[in-house]
Order: C-alpha cells, then structure tokens, then sequence
C-alpha cells in the first residue's frame, strides 16, 4: 500500500484525504491548527455557502482566475456530487436565492462534521499542531532512480519534464515523515488567522514552482472620498455599478453596497474588487454608481419635479426624503453644489438636470483595496502553468500535487471558491497513480 501525504486540513485537504483514501492509498492528514476547517468554519457568516447549485457553464462564468485550468477538476468532482457526498454523509443541504447552497441547519459546524465522519470512514490519519516547514524532494536523473524499480514512474515524470520527485516533508518538531505522494493544500493568504497563512507558496516556490503576485479579492474598498465616512454603516440596495480602469469598463455589476469608515463594501464592491487586481491604471480607478437604475435620466428628472411641486414651498433640504434615506441626504445635498436653504422653486432648470447625472454616475475613487485580513479569497498564488489541469500533479516536482486556494484560481462569492476547493482537492487525491500501492 502507498502513503499519501496531505497537508493542510482545509476543504481541499480533506476532499484530496478523502478521495486517496478512497483509491486505496494510506492517508496522513497533517493540520497545522488543532481542529479541522478552521476557515471553513466562518464561511458564509458561519452558515458554509458549500457550493452553487447552478449548471456546468455558471460554474465557469464565475471563475475570476484560469477558469480553463478547471475543466478536467470540475469534470471529475462537480457540484452535485459535493451535494451528494456531503448529504449522504448525514447533512442535509438546501438551495437559497442565486442556487447558493447551504446546510439546512445553517451550521457550517455540519459541514466539518460530515466531512469528519467520512475521514474516519475511509481511515484517514488525521495530526492535528502538525506544521509542515518543507517538502523533501530528490533530484530525479540518478542511479538511484534507475535502480529502484519505479522505472515506470520516473520515466512519465521525465516526459512530464518534472526535474525532482517528492519523498516527504519535514514538519515543526524536526521530524521527517516520508511517502510516495504529497499533496499540498495550504489554502492562500487571507484570514491568516485560520492558518493560510503563505506557507505552501514558500514550500512551492522553494521546490521551483513560480508564484503568481498574490493580491487580495473579494474585498472592500478605500476610496479617496473622505464623506464615505459620515455614511458608515448605510447599505444601499438595488444600486448599479460600472467600475473603470482609466478609461476602461472592467466591471459592471447590481446588487447592494455598503459605506463604511474607510470607503465602501458589500456584496457588490467584493465582487468588483476581484476585478481590481488586474487593472493597469490602479491610480485612476473609479467606481461609477447608479443610484436610481430603474430610471433613467428624464424618467428621473419628472420624479424630482414632482417632488419639487409636492414641496413648493420647502427648502432643498426639506424635498428629498422620498428619494434618498435620510443619512444620505446632507451628502447628496453637498455633492449637488445646490445651497441646502434655497427654495426649491428657486432651483433652476440646468441645476436640477446636473443633480439628475450625480444621482445617476456618482463617482467614488478608489485609493486601495483593504488587506488579506478582511479579504475572502486571494487572488494569485502557484502558477497554473506549473501543474497538469488533468491530475493536479506538479509539473516540476513528480509526486507533488496541489489543490485549493493555494493555486492561481479565484471565483465570485456565491460557493464557487468552495467548488475549487472541493474539485481540485478530488482530482489531486484521486489522481495519485494506483502504481504505487
Ligand atoms: C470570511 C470568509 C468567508 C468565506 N465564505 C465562503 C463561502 O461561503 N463560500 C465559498 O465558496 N467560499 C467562501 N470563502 C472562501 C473559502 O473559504 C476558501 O476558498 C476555501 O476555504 C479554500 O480552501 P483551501 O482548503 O484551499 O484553504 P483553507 O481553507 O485556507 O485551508 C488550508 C489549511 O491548511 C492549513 N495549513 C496551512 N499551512 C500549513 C502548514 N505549513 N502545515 C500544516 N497545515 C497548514 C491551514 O491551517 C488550513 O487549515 C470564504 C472565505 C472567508 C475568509
């Protein structure tokens, strides 16, 4: 029987455990943490937005990063059959708005429970306070190798143009635990509090596998409008937004977006941010807002004429509470350049057209996007190139697989950054060559 190492017992970790276990190799589960999923754990605001119950091409649409890289991962492992495990497994699951899918108990804690039955079912070893500090490779072109009767392995690892082959890992205490295969699954950079906390990148890169710049996405946004700030805490629902590079559309999104103290959040700037990462002109990059998408600019402008006439008699800042909320209304007043005092009668024409485009392209730049501490995913990590898309293996190191977050893979929120978790985390686990057991 061959031994597989897996290090890190996130949802790639465990989803490779357990499809090893499954093709009959021995499992060792090393966790640097003391329990298993520590970030799974507050996903989806504790309730594990675990996968989209959407088709085959939804799942692709909404990969950020390689989504090409994918398709043998997600043809392997796809959300149905996550669903499927995972309630055969004793949790039930429901789908909500957008086919998110959740356990209907709304406890993440039930997805690592379930995920925990089935390791113990397929007897996998599981070491938790096991920090893995390096891999332990050989150089592949040796006599050694020509002699140990692994003859066959080392010459597709040689096609492959693999220079090394995995024979373990070194972990914190000094010791050496060796196996015929080690997948690496370490998830990315943000919330370095669960664990992901860069280790596999430099586990990776020492062993020759190129980084991609690692950035984080799905993540808030300072803007150089300090008035952001007086609006913390107001959430703005069915807003539309274009955000440009430059001159550029990059993104165009609807959906509901927050202010806070430092700019702007919510599901529809996280969302934007994963868009950020790849613009040139990161100075100049600009949040358009529609404020009233459902009109448009004279459907609009009749709205506050009507308004204005409801109000004859009142000051500016006494006509708009049927447009805006009330937190809103000083800023909006401030940003229309129209004197608060002024009798709405005494709004002109051209004035009350220019306060129709604020409404409806309010600007806001952006400054910078918020750290890997409040980031929901990391965009960048090991190069898609450097791994074969149809085993997970690594094309440098033979024997080395990886999955997960770590890799150069990122996707809207909505279950998605789970599914590549869950996919890849399969296919490296099912990949391992039964030639070794
Ligand atoms: C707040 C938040 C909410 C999220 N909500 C959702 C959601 O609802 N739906 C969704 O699809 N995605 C969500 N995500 C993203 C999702 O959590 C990740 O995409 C996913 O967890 C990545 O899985 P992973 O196994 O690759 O990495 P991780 O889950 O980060 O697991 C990596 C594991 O490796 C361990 N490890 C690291 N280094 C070592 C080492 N040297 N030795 C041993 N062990 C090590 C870590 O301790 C960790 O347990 C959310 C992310 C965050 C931060």
């Amino acid at each position: 029987m061959s031994k597989v190492i897996v290090i890190g017992a996130g949802a790639a970790g465990m989803m490779a455990a357990i499809s090893a276990a499954k093709s009959r190799h021995q499992v060792l589960l090393l966790e640097k943490n003391e329990k298993l999923g520590k970030k799974l754990y507050i996903t989806g605001k504790g309730r594990c937005n675990v996968t989209n119950a959407c088709d085959a091409d939804k799942l692709f649409e909404n990969v950020v990063s390689n989504p090409k890289f994918l398709y043998s991962a997600f043809n392997a492992f796809d959300n149905i059959q996550l669903m499927q495990l995972i309630e055969a497994a004793g949790c039930k699951l429901k789908t909500e708005r957008g086919d998110r899918v959740f356990p209907v108990s709304d406890h993440s804690s039930d997805i690592i429970a379930a995920l925990k039955r089935i390791l113990i079912k397929e007897n996998v070893e599981v070491r938790f306070n096991a920090k893995v500090t390096g891999l332990i490779t050989k150089p592949l072109i040796n006599e050694e190798d020509e002699a140990d009767g692994n003859d066959a392995a080392v010459k597709d690892a040689h096609k492959a143009g693999a220079t090394a082959r995995i024979i373990g890992v070194c972990t914190e205490d000094g010791a050496k635990e060796y196996a015929d295969a080690v997948i690496l699954a370490t998830g990315g950079l943000s919330y370095p509090s669960t664990g992901s906390d860069g280790d596999g990148y430099r586990m990776a890169q020492r062993s020759g596998h190129k980084i991609k710049e690692c950035r984080p996405a799905l993540a808030p946004f300072e803007t150089t409008e300090k008035w952001c700030a007086d609006l913390q805490g107001l959430s703005l629902k069915n807003v539309s937004l274009v955000m440009y590079d430059g001159t550029k559309k990059v993104y165009q999104g609807f959906g509901e977006m927050l202010f806070t103290h430092f700019g702007v959040s919510g599901p529809l700037i996280l969302s934007a941010s994963s868009f950020y990462g790849k613009c040139r002109k990161k100075e100049a990059v600009t949040l358009e807002f529609d404020l009233k998408p459902a009109l448009d600019e004279e459907q609009l402008d009749k709205r506050i004429l009507r308004d204005f006439e409801e109000n004859k008699n009142k000051q500016f800042k006494n006509s708009l509470s049927g447009l805006f909320p009330s937190k809103l209304i000083p800023v909006m007043i401030k940003l229309s350049g129209i004197e608060p005092e002024r009798n709405v009668n005494a709004v002109t024409k051209e004035e009350r057209r220019t306060f129709v485009r604020m409404i409806k392209h309010m600007k806001l730049h952006v400054s910078a996007v918020r750290g890997f501490d409040e980031a929901i995913i990391t965009q960048g990590g090991v190069s898609v190139k450097d791994v074969n898309p149809s085993t997970m293996e690594s094309k440098i190191v033979s024997g080395l697989y990886m999955a997960g977050e770590l890799l150069d893979l990122d996707a809207l929120t909505g279950g998605f950054n789970l599914q590549i978790a869950w996919s890849t985390g399969y296919l490296a686990g099912a990949s391992v060559p039964a030639r070794f057991c």
